[in-house]
């Protein structure tokens, strides 16, 4: 431990230069492939409101109904047919055993932060574990939720990261989590009372632009109002990417105000590339002028997360390059959230020393990118930013899939004929 005494010399001295490195073997690829289990049951929260009464009359019920039950559902956060009044008492179990299927059965909740941190582990239809992380700080409620069963981006320094990719989850499944999460909320789960989920980050696991369908769908369910929808703002929903480019690009054509933060963690290819996997694909540069151009185009400031791992990411020279980075591409559209990296289970890396932290913060600040050192809420508990990872342990396996399925993603909604397969991406270290 060093001290932040006078010893600390005002002029930083050179710091040494640690590289990402896998103990053995290939570096993992990245995949968007999940494993085929099936479908999870479909859900009031699969569907549109057109689907909704569509599907209601298919099942024999009026049209209107889809309403009703779509009321309990997103503005009163209701399952339990039994307070359903408004609807028949002899057909109200019928229709939500067909729309309201249990989604999330609770396994687990664990608690930190003096009760102001929950996470929550459940399991899914077939078996795979989700976590959702709920958080209280003073004037509001961040539920952190997941896209993915795992992870296929493999990034070295997650935890959700070494498991891999275990399956895309549904929209019905997103939103669940949103809904117990607001369940939880409004029945004072959290230390301090009863209270509303204001915000809603898609920082747990999972690559969210990975499962760009679902996570468009849910993004629609939160943000509509009601009946349509859960009704959240837009400005307070929060999608996290690690950089897969033409997916920014369509997020910023959806109409939806939500705010972008990129994981960008180093502003140079050279340690980008061995940091992130994705970055073999999309490098530094491109990804900051999707960035910019998801501003331009939506007027929101986006959010460059920036996790200090020490001597690997933490220079000054590297605050210094991020800062000519983000001020070549205009001035007012960024904000930066450097996050003290989360040791994960077999980490080999630390997260910065203070004063590192403190001189790559202040850097930022004095070339004018408002910067903001992001919590790690929950860490005891294996509930921070990286840290979930659902006990899925199994290394190797799932990683060795081919990264064909993540370039057919790309290039199906970026127009791209579905036709080549892409090399795979693997680097041996
Ligand atoms: N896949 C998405 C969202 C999930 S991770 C993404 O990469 O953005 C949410 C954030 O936690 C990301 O910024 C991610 O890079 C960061 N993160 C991952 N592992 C971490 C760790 N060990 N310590 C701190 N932050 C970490």
């Amino acid at each position: 431990m060093i001290s932040q005494s006078s010893s600390v010399p005002s002029v930083p001295l050179p710091q040494p230069q640690v590289m990402p490195a896998v103990e053995s073997g290939p570096m993992p690829i990245f995949t968007m492939k999940p494993a085929s289990k099936g479908k999870p049951p479909t859900h009031l929260a699969d569907l549109d409101q057109a689907g909704r009464k569509k599907a209601m009359q298919e099942a024999g019920f009026p049209a209107f109904r889809a309403d009703q039950l779509s009321r309990h559902y997103f503005e009163r956060h209701e399952v339990d047919p039994e307070a359903m009044s408004d609807l028949p008492a002899k057909v109200r179990e019928d229709m939500v055993a067909k729309f309201l299927p249990p989604l999330l059965t609770k396994v687990r909740d664990l608690k930190a932060d003096k009760g102001q941190t929950i996470k929550s582990l459940r399991r899914m239809f077939d078996g795979a574990m989700v976590e959702t992380v709920l958080m209280r700080y003073p004037g509001r409620a961040t539920l952190c939720i997941s896209s993915q069963a795992g992870c296929g981006m493999a990034c070295p320094f997650c935890a959700t990261g070494q498991g891999g990719l275990t399956r895309n989850l549904s929209c019905g499944e997103i939103v669940e989590q949103v809904r117990l999460g607001m369940v939880a909320a409004e029945s004072g789960d959290l230390a301090g009372g009863p209270t509303r989920v204001t915000n809603i980050v898609f920082m747990g696991m999972g690559e969210p632009l990975a499962n760009w369908r679902q996570v468009q769908a849910a993004l629609h369910r939160i943000i509509e109002p009601a009946p349509a929808g859960l009704g959240l703002s837009a400005r307070n929903v929060t999608v996290s990417t690690v950089g897969m480019v033409p997916l920014i690009d369509k997020l910023a054509d959806e109409g939806l105000p939500v705010t972008l933060a990129v994981s960008l963690h180093a502003p140079d290819d050279e340690l980008r590339d061995p940091l992130i996997p994705l970055n073999a694909r999309f490098k530094v540069g491109q990804l900051l002028d999707s960035a910019r151009r998801y501003f331009v185009k939506t007027g929101r400031r986006v959010s460059i997360e920036y996790a200090l791992i020490k001597d690997m990411n933490d220079h000054q020279w590297r605050a210094q390059l991020l800062a000519d980075e983000l001020n070549s591409r205009g001035r007012g559209w960024v904000h930066v959230n450097p996050i003290p990296l989360n040791p994960t289970p077999g980490s080999i890396w630390t997260a910065s020393l203070p004063h590192v932290q403190q001189t790559f913060v202040d850097t930022l600040e004095a070339a004018g990118i408002p910067t903001t050192i992001r919590d790690t809420r929950g860490s005891d508990i294996d509930g921070a930013c990286g840290q979930l990872a659902a006990e899925v342990v199994n290394t190797s396996a799932r990683a060795q899939k081919a990264a064909e399925a993540a370039e057919r993603v790309i290039a199906a909604v970026s127009g791209e004929a579905n036709e080549g397969k892409m090399s795979s991406v693997s680097r041996d270290l």
